[in-house]
């Protein structure tokens, strides 16, 4: 089947008729602790474009949260589905071996930063294979304490939500939580109290302070940053701050985890995040754009940390599965191919300046920022640094009614962004943001 039609059409009110009959019966059906952004039902998706039953097509600024950067039926990814799936869909890697795991392996250790040895294990999911990194980390040093951020999103098993700081929806009720997880403070340039010049320099000496004097840097395994922070709010730390940190964790042999689940692959005008700043982690985590909407996660890292851990004690029955592998090869087929590094960077530069243009004094966007494909706006009382979580939710509902899937996130609910596949074509990128544009100038 073709691509939907490259083109933004309202075909009925959104959500149309057809989807709320479906939203009532999934409202009957599904555990109501089950969310959703947009209450449409899809018939089609791919480029930037996601069709609903209702016949409306919706420009995508949300690449099911990072994950479709070649569009949601990238013809690479498609074919070699199918080609797989007709051979077999499931061996379980640990029982008999297919390549298909072996080269989306070698695709990682050759495509992640660093030109030191490294190895790979798949997984599933991306909360899977951040606790598999600090599995790893802990077997590797015979330490147990981890170091995460404020504001970190790491997943929603026991582990990865222990390491979350979100409480609402991410934790509340859901404790005890997983013991030996340790927060330090995030260098949030907008909202660093001493002002974002001081944002580095002072979180990294709090940061050292937990590790050295409250935690003791010999019990401490890991420190996991994600190099942008994803759901706490597209935070990017300021420059030398993530060098440091691994410097730091180096120099007191701590594994320095850095969890590019969002980050990865291409979404921020590099292939990874870290690349940005010559940061090399020790391990790396990868999921969301890595296999095109299959479900596929990966740790990839020096190999003598991989190595550690004894025959068995990595895996799981679906761990790199084959038809999932198959679309990662895909995938990453398509990312360099299409160089949608070079893409994601010029989709940086024709959309942060409109945003940045959003801000202001008496302005309802406090801060426009992010990278290449991830990027955001955050909402405030207009005058104030003051979150506005209301606003967001209102100018998010705005662009949804025009036809515009945007997504909200951040520890305050407060922050729009937009992550386009990389593929959108460049007018319906242009035409999304200048649907955002006056979503936000009606709510100022
Ligand atoms: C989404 C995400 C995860 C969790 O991935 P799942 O596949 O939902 O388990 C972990 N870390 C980061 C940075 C993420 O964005």
């Amino acid at each position: 089947m073709s691509q939907p039609e490259q083109r933004r059409i309202l075909a009925t009110a959104i959500p149309g008729p057809t989807s709320v009959k479906l939203q009532e019966q999934r409202a009957r059906e599904l555990s109501d602790g089950l969310g959703v952004t947009m209450p449409v039902f899809v018939e089609r998706a791919g480029g930037g474009i996601i069709v609903d039953v209702d016949g409306n097509h919706i420009i995508d600024l949300a690449s099911g949260i990072a994950v479709t950067s070649v569009g949601a039926s990238d013809p690479a990814v498609v074919r070699r589905i199918s080609e797989q799936a007709e051979r077999f869909t499931h061996t379980c890697f640990l029982v008999t071996e297919y390549d298909g795991f072996v080269d989306v392996a070698a695709a990682l250790n050759r495509l992640t930063p660093g030109d030191h040895r490294k190895k790979t294990a798949l997984f599933t999911t991306g909360a899977e294979a951040v606790e598999n990194a600090i599995k790893i980390a802990r077997t590797a040093t015979g330490r147990p304490a981890v170091v995460v951020l404020g504001h970190a999103y790491h997943g929603r098993t026991l582990l990865t939500m222990s390491m979350t700081a979100k409480n609402v929806p991410y934790k509340q009720g859901f404790g005890p939580f997983a013991p030996e997880v340790y927060r330090v403070p995030s260098p949030y340039p907008y909202r660093w109290p001493s002002g974002p010049e001081n944002a580095a320099a002072e979180a990294l000496a709090a940061l050292k302070d937990v590790v050295l004097t409250q935690v003791g840097a010999t019990n401490v395994a890991a420190i996991v940053a994600e190099p942008i922070q994803g759901e706490g709010g597209f935070i990017v730390p300021p420059p030398g701050y993530l060098k440091a940190v691994q410097d730091f964790a180096a120099e007191h042999g701590i594994v320095f985890v850095a969890d590019e689940i969002q980050t990865g692959l291409a979404r921020t005008g590099a292939m990874f995040a870290c690349d940005h700043e010559g940061v090399v982690p020790d391990l790396i985590t990868t999921a969301k754009a890595l296999a095109g909407g299959m479900p596929l996660a990966a740790v990839t890292g020096r190999a003598e940390l991989m190595d550690a851990v004894p025959p068995g004690g990595l895996g799981g029955t679906y761990a790199g599965n084959p038809v999932a592998c198959a679309a990662a090869l895909g995938a990453l087929e398509t990312i360099e191919r299409e160089n949608l590094v070079a893409r994601a960077a010029q989709i940086e530069e024709r959309v942060l300046p409109r945003l940045r243009a959003l801000a202001g004094p008496g302005s309802v966007v406090g801060d426009a920022r992010g990278r290449g494909a991830m990027l955001a706006v955050e909402l405030v009382r207009p005058g104030t640094t003051e979150p506005a979580p209301e606003i967001a939710k209102a100018v998010a509902a705005a662009c949804h009614a025009e036809g515009v899937l945007t997504l909200v996130c951040g520890t305050f609910g407060n922050v729009i962004r937009l992550l386009p596949p990389l593929v959108i074509p460049f007018d319906l990128l242009d035409e999304a943001v200048g649907v955002l544009e006056s979503a936000v100038r009606d709510a100022s």
